[in-house]
């Protein structure tokens, strides 16, 4: 209960636009490296093998740290979640144009192609009886969509029912301000 009333106040926050941005200039790869270390132990927790592929070095990215943590999280909670046991879970990373490509992938249980439309609404959740134990409340990707929008970026999904889903989005390059959305929209 107390996760469902904070998520819905970080989106009314977020839809108000009442929250404060804090754009900072940044390393990918540590910022990564952080998430991948925090997600380890979810991983562990269901077997999951967990891999990471980004290089090293990478050109600074800019954005709210604290948000883009928030998508990462929710993303890769939804992968370890809707993954059975002992699943493989992958966090890339490359340079692309306007910043850094990010895909987190999945071999779960995917989600049917009539469903990817309305994933980004909130209390939307596939087939309710199909993920009753993982117990969610259809909010983690709302936010992630709101957070990415106020990022002036796409999210793009792609899934096979029962092979898995990859989730893939930009981080700005710290040249291209972010400051112009954040203004417009925050
Ligand atoms: P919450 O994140 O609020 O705890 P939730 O996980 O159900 O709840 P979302 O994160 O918004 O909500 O995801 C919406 C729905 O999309 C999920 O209920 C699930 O059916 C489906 N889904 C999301 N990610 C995946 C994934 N990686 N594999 C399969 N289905 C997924
Ligand atoms: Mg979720």
């Amino acid at each position: 209960m107390t996760r469902i009333v904070s998520d819905l106040l970080v989106l009314s926050r977020l839809d108000n636009k009442r929250i404060a941005w804090k754009v900072e200039t940044f390393s990918p790869a540590a910022f990564l490296d952080h998430l991948y270390d925090v997600m380890s132990v979810e991983a562990k927790n269901h077997s999951h093998e967990f891999t990471r592929k980004y290089p090293a070095v990478m050109p600074d990215i800019t954005g709210d740290r604290e948000k883009l943590q928030q998508v990462l999280i929710n993303i890769l909670s939804n992968a370890m979640k809707y993954t059975p046991d002992g699943g493989h879970i992958d966090l890339s990373a490359a340079p692309a144009a306007g910043g850094v490509a990010v895909r987190i992938s999945d071999t779960g249980i995917g989600i049917p192609a009539e469903d990817v439309p309305r994933l980004f609404e909130r209390f939307y959740r596939v087939e309710k009886a199909r993920t009753s134990d993982a117990g969610g409340t259809g909010l983690g990707l709302a936010i992630v969509k709101r957070i990415i929008d106020q990022h002036d970026q796409d999210i793009t999904v792609e899934s096979e029912p029962g092979k898995g889903t990859s989730f893939t989005f930009t981080l700005n390059a710290a040249e291209r301000s972010v400051k112009g959305a954040a203004q417009k929209k925050a």
